[in-house]
């Protein structure tokens, strides 16, 4: 069956193109899925347009949409364990993270399900004239290009896919060239939910051929994106001649603030998932650990000792606690980021070589890299390395902790440990950054906002901002009993 989704038709691509998707964990083929190029992306922006031009998706009652959001979250239950099996082939990830993430998908879909049903986001406006009725209403932006990564490929679709349509927008879904199973499985059960044909549509392929085309298109209204900054600065750019609402969720170089008085075991513990978690292929990893001078040593010493001993395997392997990297080309940039460390003076404390076991051999598998004595203005301190790898840096005291914190041009999370609450709320006020985390790393709520300052870009993902992003206010001014006004007499 053709995997393309247009018009509420499966269809191959105009160009007969087709891709391979390798498991990255050991290389086996998964599946040879349709390559769109700009022909396939046209026709989908020609369904999406004419879908929300004749309705009647736009105009459903929103407790409707909702419903139908509810429903999906059922199916995705239902079908729970395909979907995490498909994930986890297309990302080489563990099974069990591909299933903790279907869990956060279904609460996802959800939450916007019944955020949606509530309604309540129009409003009356007490003008102070009794001759008028104003009321906002909020309607859909209208044909949406969602564009999505590789690390976690349903949930960030998710997060798009589902506000988009609670409220009332339509869609052209383009997800990562390398990750495309779960998006096409999504299609299939949006469909039995009810939607509507051409509502969403699903293109499939490279980001130049199959996504820029979406960017360009005068027909599309709005492009949301999560992907890399380069990839956020050229959409911007593409979007700007016809004025497309832009919403970017780009990378994060994230600090993670441990002072001397913090909880040692927990501390060590959570800077070990902060940053290793999915091999580092993680936006809101805790990739700088900033550590107070005086824990440096028996911090770092034990943490590279937990580190070393973080086992590596594919996804259905029992005993692995972290998987491969998504591809090859990915592993080079990572080594090549760790060899720059080190001719820029970083200590190489554990990892930066490949694995030598027999069973990791044809997967991507890059170790758990810690690289201490770090400085500011170092590339790893800079760049977004995206792979396993921690970089270390000392600061002396709170105002040096927040400085080094932001001294980057991205802004996405942060973290903060200390049993002192005054300077655990003191550092986290003053971190440049959409999330920011005391005591903790990495949770998420979809009832709370998730998003970037700086360059980690703008626009907000989940919680109540996460739905106005896909709406458009309107104002509505009613004169009850218009008479003549005589200006111009
Ligand atoms: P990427 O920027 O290479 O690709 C992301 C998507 O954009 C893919 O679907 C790709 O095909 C498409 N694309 C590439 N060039 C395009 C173009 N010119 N026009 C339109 N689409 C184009 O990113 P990636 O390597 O897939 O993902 C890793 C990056 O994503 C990291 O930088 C990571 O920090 C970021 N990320 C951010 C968040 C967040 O919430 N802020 C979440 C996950 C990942």
């Amino acid at each position: 069956m053709p995997e393309l989704f247009i018009g509420g038709k499966w269809t191959a691509a105009a160009g007969g193109q087709v891709r391979e998707i390798r498991c990255p964990a050991d290389g086996t083929l998964v599946a040879t899925v349709d390559e769109a190029g700009p022909k396939d992306a046209a026709a989908a922006v020609e369904a999406a347009r004419d879908a929300f031009d004749r309705g009647p998706w736009p105009g459903t009652p929103s407790a409707d949409r909702g419903r139908l959001l509810l429903r999906v979250a059922e199916l995705l239950e239902r079908d729970k364990a395909a979907f995490a099996q498909a994930e986890s082939l297309d990302t080489g990830k563990r099974l069990v993270e591909s299933e903790y993430d279907m869990d956060d998908i279904a609460n996802c879909f959800r939450y916007f399900g019944n955020l949606t049903a509530a309604g309540g986001t129009d409003r009356i406006v007490h003008t102070g004239d009794a001759g008028v009725d104003s009321r906002v209403v909020h309607e859909p932006v209208g044909v949406c290009a969602l564009i999505t990564p590789w690390n976690y490929p349903l949930l960030q679709t998710s997060w798009k896919v589902a506000p988009a349509l609670g409220a009332g927008n339509t869609f052209v879904l383009k997800p990562s060239e390398l990750t495309p199973h779960t998006a096409i499985m999504l299609m299939r059960l949006l469909t039995e939910a009810g939607l509507p044909d051409g509502v969403a549509n699903l293109v499939l392929g490279a980001g130049a051929t199959s996504g820029a085309p979406l960017t360009e298109d005068p027909r599309v209204d709005m492009v949301s994106f999560t992907g890399g900054l380069v990839t956020g600065r050229r959409i911007m750019a593409a979007a700007a001649p016809t004025v497309k609402k832009v919403a970017l969720e780009l990378g994060g170089k994230n600090p993670n603030i441990v002072f001397a008085d913090a909880d040692f075991d927990s501390a060590v513990d959570y800077a070990l998932t902060a940053v290793f978690l999915h091999s580092g292929q993680v936006c809101s990893a805790g990739a700088r650990l900033l550590i107070q001078d005086d824990a440096h040593d028996t911090f770092v010493d034990e943490l590279v000792r937990r580190a070393k001993r973080i086992p590596m395997g594919g996804p259905f392997d029992e005993h692995a606690r972290t998987g491969p990297l998504i591809s090859s080309a990915h592993r080079d940039k990572v080594e090549a980021y760790v060899a720059a460390g080190l001719a820029e003076g970083a200590v190489l404390r554990c990892g930066g070589k490949r694995p030598t076991d027999p069973e990791l051999r044809n997967g991507f598998f890059y170790p758990p890299t810690v690289l201490d004595d770090c400085a500011p203005g170092m590339s790893v301190v800079r760049d977004e390395s995206f792979g396993p790898v921690l970089t270390v840096e000392r600061f002396r005291d709170e105002d040096e902790a927040v400085a080094l914190a932001n001294d980057t041009v991205y802004g996405l999370t942060g973290a903060v440990w200390s049993q002192d609450v005054g300077r655990g709320q003191r550092v986290a006020s003053r971190l440049r950054a959409g999330t920011v985390w005391i005591n903790d790393f990495h949770p998420y709520v979809p009832q709370a906002e998730w998003g970037g300052m700086k360059q980690s870009g703008f626009g907000r993902e989940l919680g109540p901002a996460g739905l106005a992003e896909y709406q458009e206010a309107k104002h509505v001014w009613r004169n009850l009993s218009p008479t003549p006004q005589g200006w111009f007499e």
